[in-house]
């Protein structure tokens, strides 16, 4: 195993008005589906999918250590009824609702946020960090993407460092329940074994903290 991979996580966040976002009112959409969460303390949950389009970051293997393997860019424009219409026909599988991206947090309003709670649903949240969320999220997952001085989401429930071979344990000044190191996939879907033996070795140096998190759906072939 070798440490020849120092990555240092940068700080080019794509400033908003360069980003393809919708009109007030509107949100861009790329998938609404049900499938179980694959990842971090809530693994095994079956959870709604609401994966907003466009992103602030552009994840690669020179800034973040691996490449973004979601494709965000898609994009189905709708208004808060619509996606609340094709939310509704999902309420009976599960009360759980993943807000995810992309970076949710560039189209997610207290309004949008409220209505959705009073729809009944209990909303997580899957962030990079560099939007401070609104009050009100009934579980935060940030994943860190950048130099922890962008970080603007103070605290979490969890927070998933995704690693590859080479990089250090972080030292997050997150506040949060539980801290992950998850081995970065490869783009065709596989999981390097030196990536995993990294990530083992790290959270060894630090059991008290951290807690190695893999990304089950990839690995059991669900999206
Ligand atoms: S923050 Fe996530 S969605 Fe955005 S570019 Fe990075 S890996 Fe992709």
């Amino acid at each position: 195993m070798s440490a020849n991979r120092s990555v240092r996580l940068a700080h080019n966040i794509i400033d908003r008005p360069k980003l393809d976002l919708p009109a007030a009112g509107q949100f861009a959409i790329n998938e609404i589906f049900c499938s179980l969460q694959g990842e971090g303390a809530q693994a095994g949950r079956a959870m709604v999918f609401l994966r907003f389009s466009q992103c602030n970051l552009r994840c690669s293997v020179s800034n973040s250590g691996f490449d973004c393997d979601t494709d965000f860019s898609g994009k189905r424009v709708m208004t808060q009824s619509q996606i609340f219409s094709e939310l509704s026909a999902m309420k009976l599988q599960t009360d759980w609702l993943l807000l995810t991206g992309g970076e949710p947090a560039l189209q997610v309003t207290p309004d949008f946020l409220g209505a959705l709670k009073n729809a009944g649903w209990k909303i997580a949240i899957e962030t990079n960090g560099t939007i401070r969320l609104p009050e009100g999220f009934d579980w935060i997952t940030l994943s860190p993407k950048s130099a922890e001085h962008t970080i603007r989401q103070r605290h979490a429930d969890e927070v998933k460092y995704v690693l590859s071979e080479g990089m250090s344990l972080p030292r997050p000044s997150i506040a949060a329940k539980h801290y992950f190191v998850s081995p970065a996939f490869q783009p065709d879907g596989t999981l390097r074994r030196e990536d995993l033996e990294w990530c083992i070795n790290l959270v060894k140096q630090a059991p008290d903290k951290w807690r190695l998190s893999i990304q089950l759906h990839k690995l059991i072939g669900i999206r």
